[in-house]
């Protein structure tokens, strides 16, 4: 926990650990290979409840063994959907939504998240917020499409109202402009 500044993703897991507290629902909208996933699963407790969305069914395996390599099944339900219908699943408010862009390090790179499916997927994310839960997004932008995702990703962040959402956004200013960075939107009441 040391070196939390080195990773975009590091930082998020530090903000996201103080406002998680057992009991929590929580969603982790690309589930990728699990990292988030086990990472909210621990905070939740065996009273909460982790929702995980992937399209790719590499990575929904590879976190489903896991999560039962470390006993933290049970915390979890991983549905091999797209996070744009995030709403045919999850009904309840929930205490934070994290998504993180891109490919699947180690996995297809062609399968990618896309500018529409999560431009859909974060406005729906937003109205499933509990009062003060947040909507986190680490930003990539290397891959095919990437850029202007990044750049829909921030026009829709900019147009939320500051009387309902505080945004922030976290990147390193020493690295280039294309290096992972993050957005954090929590309700403000
Ligand atoms: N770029 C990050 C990892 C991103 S993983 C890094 O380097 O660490 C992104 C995941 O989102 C992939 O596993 C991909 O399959 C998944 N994904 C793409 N589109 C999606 C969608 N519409 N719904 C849910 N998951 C999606």
């Amino acid at each position: 926990m040391s070196d939390i500044f080195a990773r975009a993703t590091s930082i998020n897991h530090d903000f996201i650990s103080r406002l998680i507290t057992p009991g929590d629902k929580a969603v982790d909208a690309t589930v990728g290979n699990g990292h988030d996933t086990i990472f909210l699963a621990n905070l939740v407790g065996d009273t909460g409840k982790v929702y995980g969305f992937d399209i790719q069914d590499m990575a929904i395996e590879r976190t489903k063994n896991l999560l039962s390599a470390h006993n933290l099944s049970n915390r979890v339900l991983l549905i091999a959907d797209g996070h744009e219908n995030i709403d045919k699943y999850i009904q309840h408010p929930v205490k934070v939504i994290m998504f993180n862009l891109g490919y699947l390090p180690g996995g297809d790179h062609g399968i990618i998240t896309r500018e529409e499916t999560t431009i859909a997927a974060l406005k729906k994310s937003l109205s499933l917020l509990t009062p003060h839960g947040v909507l986190s997004v680490v930003v990539y932008s290397r891959h095919h499409g990437g850029e202007r995702e990044k750049q829909a990703v921030e026009s829709f962040f900019e147009s939320i109202p500051k009387t309902e959402f505080h945004v922030v956004k976290i990147n390193h200013l020493n690295r280039l402009s294309s290096s992972p960075y993050i957005i954090i939107a929590q309700r403000n009441d």
